[in-house]
């Protein structure tokens, strides 16, 4: 779906040149969910607004859905960009509009006729789970719909691809992981390719399938998202990793009942992780015959601390089972209390 060959971006500033993004050659399938994470200033804006020409590369080409974008002529390219459309950070949204006008403003650009943009404001809005807030403006919606407007509007004209900027950044932590699995939805309902960059190993591994490392505008590494994190060769790819032990991984829940020190509770456990453990979980449920995603057993120690860790003895499962939930501990797979008495 998309091709960036040898693409650079030198800005020049009145001390000399910046080599925002250096040298970069990505291939991104159809269908594909792929990050890009690096620190501030590592050339992840100036990529991804590459990829639908709002920064036109120095160098190198970049080719999407079959298209050379810097051979397009300024009709071709606005045509080019209905179909890769962009959310971001601060929402962009137009505050004076409804949502419904917000959604419906690029199809009003498109030249669809009333009707059938009616229609498909209705769509977009369930889609997105706005029902309901049509006719609000967005300063009285919280961040997570202002978001979701962002999503739908960005739909609105049926694109191959979306490209994420930081869209999560300025959402707390719940709210990112709502807005997260939304774009997991639309990813597999549509078969939208998504690009997002961020600086948060969380959403990397929460959503992504595969993701590319950037530091100094080049990319350092790439590949399948649990590939490249379980053996990361760079160091800063290792700093990510280390993000992911950071104490707001563990459910509320845990460290509550870790710090309550419940010996003998009964718990019921569910693995929850991202689409990046979603192999392992998998092949645990099925190589140990786990009928359901969901074991029960009893605490049998706690260890309070930054995080907090609960051991549990398994009931009904053989010792290979836990053998493979501890061995799934220890690549920190997320595990989720369901319930506990
Ligand atoms: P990131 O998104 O990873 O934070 P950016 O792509 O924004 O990184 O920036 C990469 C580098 O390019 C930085 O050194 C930044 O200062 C520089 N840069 C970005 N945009 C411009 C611009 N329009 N003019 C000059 N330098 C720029």
């Amino acid at each position: 779906m998309i091709t960036l060959d040898a693409v650079r971006k030198i800005f020049k500033t009145k001390d000399g040149q910046v080599n925002a993004v250096d040298q970069v050659n990505l291939t991104i399938d159809q269908g594909e969910i792929f990050g890009i994470i690096g620190y501030s200033g590592a050339g992840k804006s100036t990529l991804i607004r590459m990829l639908n020409m709002l920064e036109r590369p120095t160098s190198g080409s970049v080719t999407v859905a079959g298209q050379d974008l810097s051979k397009l002529s300024k009709s071709g390219l606005r045509k080019a960009r209905q179909e890769i459309s962009m959310i971001f950070q601060h929402f962009n949204l137009l505050w004076s509009r409804t949502v419904r006008e917000n959604i419906a403003f690029p199809l009003e650009i498109a030249g669809v006729a009333r009707a059938e943009r009616l229609r498909r404001v209705d769509e977009l809005i369930k889609l997105v789970g706005l029902e309901g807030r049509g006719e609000s403006y967005p300063s009285q919606l919280s961040g997570g719909q202002k978001q979701r407007v962002g999503i739908a509007r960005a739909l609105a004209n049926n694109p191959k691809v979306l490209l994420c900027d930081e869209a999560t950044s300025a959402l707390d932590p719940k709210t990112t992981d709502s807005i997260l699995n939304l774009l997991v939805e639309i990813n597999e309902k549509l078969g939208l390719t998504i690009v997002l960059i961020t600086h948060e190993m969380h959403v990397i591994r929460k959503i992504c399938h595969r993701v590319a490392v950037m530091e100094n505008g080049r990319v350092v590494e790439q590949g399948p998202v649990l590939d490249v994190f379980r053996h990361p060769s760079e160091e800063i790819t290792k700093d990510f990793v280390k993000q992911i032990t950071e104490p707001e991984e563990t459910t509320d829940v845990i460290k509550q009942l870790a710090s309550e020190k419940p010996q003998n509770k009964i718990v019921q456990l569910t693995f929850v992780g991202g689409r990046a453990e979603q192999p392992i979980i998998t092949e645990v449920i099925r190589k140990f015959n786990v009928q359901v995603n969901i074991l029960q057993g009893k605490v049998s120690q706690t260890q309070n601390g930054a995080y907090g860790s609960l051991f549990i003895q398994l009931e009904g499962v053989d010792s290979e089972v836990s053998d493979a939930i501890n061995y799934m501990n220890q690549q920190q797979v997320e595990v989720e209390v369901v319930s506990y008495e």
